[in-house]
């Protein structure tokens, strides 16, 4: 047993750190002497992620690339394994919700932008990182699923599908791996201000995501409060835990 605070030295993959909850966690586990690699899409965010990272005295490397393509996955866990010499946390965070489509209009392309981004993505990544964590002796990793995992949802059909997905993700490799060591949790985070919630607008009438969550949750969260559970799973404190999805909601879950 140790507390969450036991990251020194230990390599961290964040993807979507570039922003929103992604970049809150990149900077936790830095500041708790994890060495991050920030993997994301978008090259501004992850650079300033990584240099925030730095001038604090912590380590950062970036992979850019889209996390569908198994060419940017390879590249991430390679990097994280050569520059860091470990590959002790996969954070699977990076995901979209631009479009809410219902079931009857979900197109082919969208159907597979969204699930390839929310459902591949992980799963190649978690491929991938698992042999080097085998070797290690252990490993953690943390899914950013949603409260749209947890029932249907207003957030489209593709994304809840994909949400649902990661769940099962997460449960299937928990059950497979926990005899070696490997542990896999996921976070359901509710309504979290970030790039999505405000950027997104629901269909049809316009109103603003944030309203939909001021309304059913009382309060917007921050960031910073998905990434301390996150923080919390991926660490020895949560060292029982393992195929567990927890809800960071305010108790929109529990109602
Ligand atoms: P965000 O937009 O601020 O961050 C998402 C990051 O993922 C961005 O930096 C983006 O560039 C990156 N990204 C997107 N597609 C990518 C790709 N193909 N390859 C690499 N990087 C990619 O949004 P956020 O709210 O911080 O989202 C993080 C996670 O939280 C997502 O999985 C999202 O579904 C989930 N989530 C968010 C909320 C919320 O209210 N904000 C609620 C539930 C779940």
């Amino acid at each position: 047993m140790s507390d969450t605070t036991d990251f020194e030295g230990r390599g961290v993959v964040v993807t979507g750190a570039g922003s929103g909850i992604g970049r809150a966690s990149a900077l936790r586990f830095a500041s708790l002497g994890a060495q991050v690699l920030v993997a994301d899409i978008n090259p501004v965010g992850a650079e300033a992620v990584a240099k925030e990272i730095e001038a604090n005295g912590g380590t950062a490397r970036t992979v850019v690339g889209d996390l569908s393509y198994q060419g940017t996955v390879d590249e991430v866990i390679t990097t994280a394994v050569e520059s860091f010499g470990d590959l002790g946390v996969l954070v699977n965070n990076a995901g979209i919700m631009d479009t809410m489509t219902a079931t009857a209009d979900v197109s082919d392309a969208e159907w597979e932008r969204v699930i390839r981004i929310n459902l591949t993505a992980p799963f190649l990544l978690t491929r991938a990182a698992l042999p080097h964590m085998l070797a290690r002796g252990n490993g953690a990793i943390v899914n950013t699923a949603s409260e749209a995992a947890l029932r249907g949802s207003a957030a489209g059909t593709a994304y809840t599908v994909a949400k649902h997905g990661i769940i099962g993700l997460t449960k299937s490799t928990a059950v497979m791996y926990r005899d070696r060591g490997i542990r896999v949790n996921a976070i359901a985070p509710g309504g979290t201000r970030t790039h999505i919630t405000d950027t997104v607008t629901f269909d049809g009438d316009g109103a603003s995501i944030v309203g939909r969550y001021q309304k059913n949750v009382g309060r917007v969260a921050a960031a910073e409060e998905a990434a301390a559970a996150i923080v919390f799973l991926a660490s020895d404190a949560a060292s029982n835990i393992s195929g567990a999805v927890l809800p960071v909601d305010n108790g929109w879950s529990a109602v």
